[in-house]
C-alpha cells in the first residue's frame, strides 16, 4: 500500500515558468505560504528559451498607443479572440514591463536611456498603416533575463519553491471544488497530498505532441491533462502556431526578431517572396500568413536545397555588428545546428509547431471557468491557470509574437493578487474527499503491475508522428479524421503502458510515462477539436474549405479580400 504524505499550504502553484513566477510573488509577498512546484530548477523552465521581445506600447503615444496594440492583437488573433480579455492585456502592458524594469530586468537601451523595443510580426501604427517597434528586448535573450529576474525577486520574498516536483492529478470534492493536488517528489518517487486553498495550473506548452516542435522535452501539456482528466474541458485546442523560422531539421528556433531587425526570407530564385503575399508588412506579416507562404512556395517547386523542402533566412545584409549586438544567440545557434556563418550566409528554415493558442479556459482573474451553452462562465473554485497552458483567448486564433511573454505579466500578475484575495477570505481549508488520491494511485498501479511490454517512448514517438502528420500547416478533412482515429487507438495503448524499470528513486522512464498520460490528452483535444472545425481561422487551414471573410456575408462585417493580404 502506498505511503502518501499530506502537507497543507494557502495556495500551491504548478509550474515556475515567467507565467507561475509572477504569480508567486503576488502571494508570497502578501505574506501566503506558497508551494510553487516545477519539474525542472526554476530558472530553466521554458520561458528562459523566448528570444524576441515582450510587447507593449510605450514611450511616445503618438507613435504607438494600446488602441494600436489592441487592433493589432484582435486582427492577428484572426478575430477570435476575446476582446475585452486583449483590451484588459494591451492597457496593462506598459504597466507591467516598467514594473519588470523596476525589478531589474536588463533590457537593451536606446542611446537616451529608455527601453529598446524592435519591430515584430503583425506590430502596426496607425492601425495596420506601417510597422512599429514594440517589442521590448534584451538581445535576443529576452525569457532568459526576464526569467532571472522573477527569480530573483521571488527569492528576495522567499518564495518555497519545491525542486523537481512533478504535480500529477487535481483533487476536486463532491462540489467540484478544487481542494488540492496529487504530487511526487522526483528524487525519492514518495506521493503527496498538497492540500491548499487555491491551486494554480502555470505548466507551459505542449509543444512536444508534435515531432518536429521548438519547444523543450518538459513542455508535455502536464497542466491541460490534469485538468481534462479532472472533467474541465479545454478551449481552442485546433489552434497551434508554426513558427515560421524553425531551423530546418533542427526545430531550434530563430526568433522573429532576425525578421525585426532586417532578415529576409527568400525562395529558391532569391526572391523575396512575401513581398508578393503581403505587400505592407513583407517578412513580418503574421505568423500563420508567413508560414502559409512559406509553404505554398515550397508546394509550387520553389522551396530550396537538393530536396527543394526549405527557405533561406538571410541576414547578410545587415552586418557582422548588429547581427553581435541584437542577435547573439541566433548566431551561436546558426553555428551549432545549421554549420552555417549567418553574417555570411543565409540559413536553411522551415515552418515548425511552436506555440498552442488553446487550453484551459480562463477569465482576467486566471480562475478556471467552464464554458457550456447554457453559461459561459462557471468558476471551478479552487483552481487557476495562467500562462501558455491557460486560455484566456488573448492570442485567439493566431498568436502575435512577444505577446506570450505579456500575457505571462498580465495574468500572472492579475491572478497572483486575485488569489491573494480568496485566500485571505477563507478562514479554513475544505476537507479533503475520501477519493483523493485515487486516479493517481490507479496511474502508479496501473505502470507497477502492466507486464505489456509498451513503453512510454514508443507510444511518445507514434503521438507525434501522428499529430505531424494530420494536423500540420494545411489540413485536410480527410486527413484530420483519420488523426482522429489514430489517435484514438493509440489511447487504448497508452492505458496499458508498462516500465522496465520499476524502481521509484530517480526514475525518468517513471516520468515520461505519466507524461504520456498527458501527451495523449493534449493530442485528442487537438486532434477532435481541428477535425470539428469546418472552415479556416488563423493557425488552422484546412483545404477543404474557406476562410469566413471569403462568405459575401462573413459575419464581422468585413467581405473584401483586402485584410487577408496584411
Ligand atoms: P514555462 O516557462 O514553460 O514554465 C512551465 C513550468 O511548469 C516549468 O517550471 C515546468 O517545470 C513546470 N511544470 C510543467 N509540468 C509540471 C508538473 N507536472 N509538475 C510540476 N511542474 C511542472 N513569447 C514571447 O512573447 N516572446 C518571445 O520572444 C518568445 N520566444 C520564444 C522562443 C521559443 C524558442 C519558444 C519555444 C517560445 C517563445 N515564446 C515567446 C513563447 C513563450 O516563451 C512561452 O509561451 C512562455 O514562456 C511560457 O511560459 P509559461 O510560464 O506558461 O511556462
Amino acid at each position: 500500500k502506498a505511503n502518501i504524505i499530506t502537507r497543507k499550504f494557502d495556495a500551491v502553484i504548478i509550474g515556475a515558468g515567467g507565467s507561475g513566477m509572477r504569480a508567486a510573488l503576488e502571494l508570497s509577498r502578501a505574506g501566503l505560504s506558497v508551494a510553487s512546484l516545477s519539474k525542472v530548477f526554476p530558472t530553466r523552465s521554458h520561458t528562459v528559451a523566448a528570444q524576441g521581445g515582450v510587447s507593449a506600447s510605450l514611450g511616445n503615444m503618438s507613435e504607438d498607443n494600446w488602441h494600436y496594440h489592441f487592433y493589432d492583437t484582435i486582427k492577428g488573433s484572426d478575430w477570435l479572440g476575446d476582446q475585452d480579455a486583449i483590451e484588459f492585456m494591451c492597457r496593462e502592458a506598459p504597466n507591467v514591463v516598467i514594473e519588470l524594469e523596476h525589478f531589474g530586468m536588463p533590457f537593451d537601451r536606446n542611446p537616451d536611456g529608455t527601453i529598446y523595443q524592435r519591430p515584430f510580426g503583425g506590430h502596426t501604427a496607425n492601425y495596420g498603416e506601417k510597422p512599429v517597434q514594440r517589442a521590448c528586448a534584451a538581445a535576443d535573450r529576452t525569457g532568459h533575463a526576464m526569467l532571472h529576474t522573477l527569480y530573483q525577486q521571488n527569492v528576495k520574498e522567499k518564495t518555497n519553491f519545491f525542486v523537481e516536483w512533478m504535480a500529477l492529478d487535481l483533487i476536486r470534492d463532491a462540489s467540484g471544488d478544487v481542494v488540492g493536488v496529487t504530487a511526487i517528489e522526483l528524487e525519492t518517487g514518495d506521493l503527496y497530498i498538497l492540500q491548499a486553498k487555491a491551486v494554480l495550473l502555470a505548466t507551459g506548452g505542449a509543444g512536444r505532441i508534435f515531432a518536429a516542435s521548438t519547444n523543450a522535452f518538459i513542455n508535455t501539456g502536464d497542466g491541460l491533462g490534469m485538468a481534462a482528466r479532472a472533467g474541465i474541458p479545454l478551449q481552442d485546442m485546433e489552434f497551434w502556431q508554426f513558427h515560421p523560422t524553425g531551423v530546418a531539421g533542427a526545430g531550434v528556433l530563430l526568433t522573429e526578431g532576425c525578421r525585426g531587425e532586417g532578415a529576409i526570407l527568400r525562395n529558391s530564385d532569391g526572391e523575396r517572396f512575401m513581398e508578393r503575399y503581403a505587400p505592407t508588412l513583407k517578412d513580418l506579416a503574421p505568423r500563420d500568413f508567413v508560414s502559409r507562404s512559406m509553404d505554398q512556395e515550397i508546394k509550387e517547386g520553389r522551396g530550396c536545397g537538393p530536396n527543394k523542402d526549405y527557405i533561406l533566412l538571410d541576414m547578410t545584409h545587415l552586418g557582422a555588428e548588429t547581427i553581435h549586438k541584437r542577435l547573439p544567440s541566433v548566431e551561436e545557434i546558426g553555428h551549432n545546428f545549421a554549420n552555417v556563418d549567418i553574417t555570411k550566409e543565409p540559413i536553411p528554415v522551415v515552418p515548425t509547431i511552436h506555440y498552442q493558442m488553446g487550453g484551459i479556459p480562463t477569465n482576467i482573474n486566471g480562475q478556471v471557468v467552464i464554458k457550456t451553452a447554457a453559461s459561459n462562465a462557471d468558476v471551478v473554485h479552487g483552481l487557476y491557470a495562467v500562462g501558455e497552458c491557460s486560455c484566456v483567448s488573448v492570442h485567439g486564433a493566431n498568436r502575435l509574437g512577444t505577446n506570450s511573454l505579456l500575457d505571462l505579466l498580465v495574468f500572472g500578475k492579475s491572478a497572483g493578487k486575485h488569489i491573494v484575495q480568496t485566500v485571505k477570505a477563507q478562514h479554513e481549508h475544505k476537507p479533503l474527499p475520501a477519493d483523493a488520491a485515487d486516479r493517481t494511485l490507479a496511474r502508479l498501479n496501473r505502470l507497477q503491475e502492466s507486464n505489456s511490454g509498451i513503453y512510454s517512448q514508443d507510444i511518445a514517438g507514434e503521438i507525434r508522428q501522428s499529430m505531424q502528420q494530420h494536423a500540420g500547416v494545411f489540413r485536410t478533412q480527410k486527413g484530420m479524421d483519420e488523426g482522429v482515429i489514430k489517435i484514438n487507438a493509440i489511447r487504448e495503448k497508452v492505458a496499458e503502458v508498462t516500465l522496465q524499470d520499476k524502481s521509484k528513486v530517480w526514475n525518468t522512464a517513471r516520468m515520461e510515462a505519466l507524461e504520456v498520460d498527458n501527451l495523449i490528452e493534449v493530442a485528442q483535444a487537438t486532434m477532435t477539436s481541428a477535425a470539428a472545425r469546418h472552415e479556416c481561422r488563423g493557425a488552422h487551414t484546412v483545404y477543404d474549405y474557406e476562410h469566413p471573410a471569403d462568405h459575401p456575408d462573413f459575419p464581422l462585417g468585413r467581405n473584401d479580400k483586402e485584410w487577408l493580404k496584411h
